[in-house]
Formats: structure tokens, C-alpha cells, sequence
């Protein structure tokens, strides 16, 4: 397909802007084909008023309906073909497979989120009968289910530009739940986000469902960004990204006259622990799977392993080794624009220039000006107590192994860690039982606790979670993988002593829609 670089909004391409941008591909230097609009807060404020408009009417399409439309936007990405694939490429200078890869995976997100839907369980309807003739007083009848919150915008991030992007999984969730979306589309790949904003728009087309469910702004600045968060028909925010835009995002919506709320997954470090049995077999197959996390996708994942923990020992030193030669064979990756790589040099340099901080090896540094070679880095475990900002992410191939002369060192940094989207625990299952206050306390700090495992790859399932503490997000509470992610989009609502008729179908004493239910404290599908 051929790009407009304008604005989708309303199901129309348009542009009020004057001012265009760029994309550029990072392997090659070279500037892509088309000059994308910026958005304007004009822009914005059309999209929020359409979005509003059809809020009524797209909140209660029937769960058929809605379901159909998501395998619909699912269908017209893959009908995109290998276009989509090839201008995410030359956008973001990710590998092909791992392209195809992640297309697969947003579309099954889309799929499954359309089975949610059809399932409808994820209302959470409860239903308290009434009694009249209760003494002293009478009991009310008492249901409550969840309902849209409204408009949403969302903010997808530059390392997952599908998956986490236009069609991403916030996107997915959203829609499912019944909120229309505005996309504020991320730079630096606005070709691909105008090609999925299409895809999408088709499937709205085809589907029947209003033209305002879905806008695209591109922007390569904040404008876009803040006006969606101050605009006061928007009521909630997805956002993945970086610590520093996630955290400007809430507080903007923070003190708006209507705050709303901001689910932001932002940066992490994923620190992993590697308890003494778990190098007693195994430690060079370890110290490769450990080196081939952290690098993966040159570093650009949010569950990237950035610190791992072991006890002083010649097995621990002779996994340093192991991890570092294999380091050492590592080719240069390209990153996915300049300003990740100059972000991911000077943070280097900066932990470098410290005198504590010893760089055991690096890989190749390449030539291309988003080239950045992988860096391993070792300091001790008082050193990192006494140095706060060692934990904070430096985003790209890096991670920082972490000496501890004893158990208690590795303690007392798990009790000192702030939130993480994950920990990992390397060891015997023995080691386990033995270490339940690490684990104890891990859980109290991170959304995903792994066993033998390392952080890269996040399932996308119902049992998922992918969230943590703060900074890893705003709020602890939700995932933003999985399908418990539409719960973010929701809010509850009690209807007290309402006329059957006047009762959503979830609610009332039929169970036509045949959804789980808690009736009078029971789990069932039953009618009443
Ligand atoms: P980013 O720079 O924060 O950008 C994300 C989006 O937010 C862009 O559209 C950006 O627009 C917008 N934005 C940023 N700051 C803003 C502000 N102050 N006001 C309004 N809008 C703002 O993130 P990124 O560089 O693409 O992604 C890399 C980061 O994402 C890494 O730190 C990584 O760990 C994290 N990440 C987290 C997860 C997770 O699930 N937790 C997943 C993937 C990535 P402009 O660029 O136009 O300003």
C-alpha cells in the first residue's frame, strides 16, 4: 500500500499540520520514502470528540460483534503481507524473522482477546439477591459488572512495533473491553503504524462498527502526546515505553481537573539470582543462555537480564568466564534509531567511568551509526548497595554481574531493589525450599517470579503478568500482557433493585449469554 502520512482519523486520512518528519532506516542512515504530518492538538481534539460520539454505540455492540471485529483487524494485518514486514524492517533495522515473529504474535493477541470477549466472564457480573422480608432491615437486590471506561489513548513503544504498537496488546485489550482507541503513533516507525492503522480501519469498515473507534496521530514530539493526556474526553491511558515518558504521561493526567487513571510499563532490570547448586552442572550452557537474553534483539526488550547475582566462588569466576567469551563472539546489533544508541553509549560510559565498575569484555562495535557492540560489567555487591543508580535500566546489550561475598549480601540487595517486571532464581529445587526469604521478598517487588528460566519471552496467556512495582510501572495492580489486561479498560458498576428488563444481560436472572457469575457468593453458570 502506498503511505499518506496523514492523520487516520474518523476513518478518513487528513492533516491539519504543516510540519512533516521523517523516517529513517538505522542500518542504513538513509531517510525512508514519505513525510509524515505531525498532529496537531486540532488533530487530537477531532479524534477525542469522534471518539466520544461513538463510545455509546460501540460499548454495546454485541460481544459477537465485537469479537468478529478484532479477528477482522487480525486478518487484514496478515493482508498486509510481506509489505508490512519489509517497512518495519528498513523503520527499525529488526531482523525479518524476528518481524514475522512478532506479527504472529500480535495477530494471535488480537484472536484471543476476540475468544475473551465471546466468553464475557471478564465482566466479573455478581449478583446479591434481594429479601424482602430480612429483619431488622430488608436486603436489597445488589448486581454489579464492569463497563468501559471510555476514550483511550495509547502510546506504543519503539522496540515492539507491532506487538506493542498501533494493534499492540494495550490496543487489543482496549478495544476488547469496549473503549474506543486514539493511537498517538511512535516515531520512529510511522510508516509501519500507518500501515496497521489501516489494517484496522478496513476491519471497522467491514465489521460495521463506527468510524471514531480508532484514530492514528503521528507525532515526533510531546504535542501529540500531551494534548491526548490533558484532553478532558479521554479517560484512561496505555502506555509502554520509557520511564521517563511513561512517568511525564501520569503526571500530566494526574493533575488534570479529572484525573484519569495511566497504565504505563516502563523500564526494568530483571535482576537474576544464581544460588550455588545451579553452577555445579551446567554453568557454561548457563553463562550462554544468560549472554543470549541479555542480547537478544540487541537488548531491546523491557525483561532484558540487566543484573545477575552470584556468590563468590572459582564456579562463579569460571561462569564470568564462560559468559564473557561468549560475549566476546557477539556481532554488532543495530539499534533501533540513533538516540537508543547514543542513550545506550553514554550509559555505559557513565557506569564505566566509575571506579567499582569493571567492564569484563564487550563484542563487536560494528561501523553503522545505530551499531552498538554488547558490554558486560562486574562490580561487588557492597559497592552496588552503596550506588543506587547501578539498578536503573540502561537500555540495550548490557548487564551488570553482581559479586556477593555471602547469602546475606544477595538478601539484603533483593530487600533494597525497587520494582521490577521480573526476578529469576537459578538453582536446585532444593536451593529453593531453602531460599523461601528471597523469594518472599522477591514477590513483593516484581510482577514475575522465574524458576530456571530468563526473563526474554513473555507469554501471552491468560496467567500472565507483566507489570511490577514502581518504576517498572504506574500501577502495580495490572498486566499489560495477557488477558487480564482488559480489566485496565473496566470499571464497576452496582444496580440496586433495578427491574429485570432495565438489567445488561449479564445481570439479569437468565443467564442467556451463558457467562460465569458469582450468584449470592457461588460461582455458577446457572439461571436464577
Ligand atoms: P519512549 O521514548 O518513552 O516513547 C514511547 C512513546 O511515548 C512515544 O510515542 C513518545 O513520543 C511518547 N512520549 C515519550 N515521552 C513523552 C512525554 N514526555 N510526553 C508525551 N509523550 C511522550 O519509549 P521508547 O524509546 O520507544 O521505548 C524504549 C523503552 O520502553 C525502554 O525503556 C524499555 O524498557 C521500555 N519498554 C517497556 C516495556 C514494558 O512492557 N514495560 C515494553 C517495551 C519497552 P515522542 O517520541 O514523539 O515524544
Amino acid at each position: 500500500m502506498s503511505l499518506t502520512g496523514k492523520q487516520l482519523i474518523g476513518g478518513n486520512f487528513s492533516a491539519t499540520g504543516p510540519t512533516t518528519f521523517f523516517a529513517k532506516n538505522p542500518a542504513t542512515g538513509k531517510q525512508l520514502e514519505c513525510a509524515f504530518h505531525e498532529g496537531t492538538s486540532e488533530d487530537v481534539d477531532g479524534a477525542a470528540k469522534l471518539s466520544e460520539e461513538c463510545f455509546d454505540a460501540y460499548r454495546n455492540t454485541p460481544p459477537q460483534k465485537r469479537s468478529d471485529f478484532l479477528v477482522s483487524i487480525a486478518n487484514e494485518i496478515m493482508a498486509l503481507g510481506d509489505d508490512l514486514i519489509q517497512r518495519a524492517r528498513a523503520e527499525t533495522g529488526l531482523p525479518e524473522a524476528r518481524l514475522v515473529g512478532e506479527r504472529g504474535r500480535t495477530v494471535n493477541q488480537m484472536k484471543l482477546f476476540a475468544e475473551v470477549v465471546l466468553e464475557g466472564s471478564y465482566v466479573d457480573a455478581r449478583i446479591d439477591q434481594g429479601n424482602p422480608d430480612r429483619a431488622p432491615l430488608p436486603k436489597p437486590d445488589v448486581r454489579s459488572m464492569k463497563i468501559p471506561l471510555g476514550p483511550t489513548a495509547i502510546f506504543g513503544a519503539s522496540n515492539f512495533p507491532l506487538a506493542f504498537s498501533v494493534a499492540g496488546g494495550d490496543t487489543a485489550s482496549a478495544l476488547a473491553s469496549g473503549c474506543p482507541v486514539i493511537v498517538k503513533g511512535h516515531p520512529a516507525h510511522p510508516g509501519t503504524s500507518e500501515m496497521v492503522g489501516s489494517a484496522i480501519q478496513q476491519a471497522a469498515a467491514k465489521c460495521g462498527m463506527p468510524a471514531g473507534v480508532f484514530a492514528l496521530i503521528q507525532g515526533s514530539g510531546v504535542t501529540v502526546g500531551t494534548a491526548l493526556a490533558k484532553h478532558p474526553l479521554i479517560k484512561a491511558i496505555g502506555f509502554t515505553g520509557s520511564l521517563q515518558g511513561g512517568k511525564a504521561l501520569y503526571d500530566i493526567a494526574a493533575v488534570r481537573p479529572e484525573p484519569i487513571p495511566v497504565y504505563a510499563e516502563m523500564g526494568s532490570t530483571n535482576p537474576v539470582f544464581i544460588l550455588p547448586q545451579a553452577l555445579q552442572n551446567e554453568a557454561a550452557a548457563l553463562a550462554k543462555a544468560y549472554v543470549d537474553s541479555a542480547t537478544l534483539g540487541v537488548g531491546q526488550f523491557c525483561t532484558n537480564p540487566g543484573l545477575l547475582l552470584g556468590l563468590r566462588s572459582a564456579e562463579f569466576d569460571g561462569f564470568i568466564q564462560e559468559a564473557s567469551a561468549h560475549l566476546s563472539q557477539k556481532p554488532a546489533g543495530v539499534m533501533l534509531h540513533a538516540g537508543i544508541k547514543s542513550a545506550f553509549e553514554s550509559g555505559i560510559e557513565k557506569l564505566t567511568s566509575q571506579s567499582a565498575i569493571e567492564k569484563i569484555n564487550s563484542g563487536d562495535a560494528g561501523s553503522g551509526e545505530c551499531e552498538a557492540a554488547a558490554v558486560l560489567l562486574k562490580t561487588s555487591a557492597a559497592n552496588f548497595i552503596n550506588n543506587r543508580h547501578l539498578e536503573e535500566e540502561v537500555f540495550g546489550p548490557s548487564s551488570l554481574v553482581i559479586e556477593c561475598e555471602t547469602k546475606e549480601d544477595m538478601l539484603n540487595i533483593a530487600r533494597n531493589l525497587t520494582g521490577h517486571l521480573t526476578a529469576t532464581v537459578h538453582g536446585s529445587e532444593a536451593e529453593l525450599l531453602e531460599n523461601q526469604e528471597l523469594i518472599q521478598i522477591l514477590e513483593k517487588k516484581v510482577g514475575r517470579v522465574l524458576f530456571n528460566g530468563f526473563p526474554t519471552g513473555v507469554e501471552v496467556c491468560h496467567a500472565m503478568f507483566h507489570g511490577g512495582p514502581y518504576p517498572a510501572t504506574t500501577d502495580s495492580r495490572t498486566t499489560s500482557v495477557g488477558t487480564a489486561a482488559i480489566q485496565r479498560f473496566l470499571r464497576p458498576v452496582s444496580y440496586q433493585n433495578f427491574p429485570q428488563k432495565m438489567l445488561p444481560a449479564a445481570l439479569q436472572n437468565e443467564n442467556t449469554i451463558n457467562i460465569w457469575r458469582m450468584v449470592d457468593g457461588q460461582m455458577t453458570r446457572d439461571s436464577i
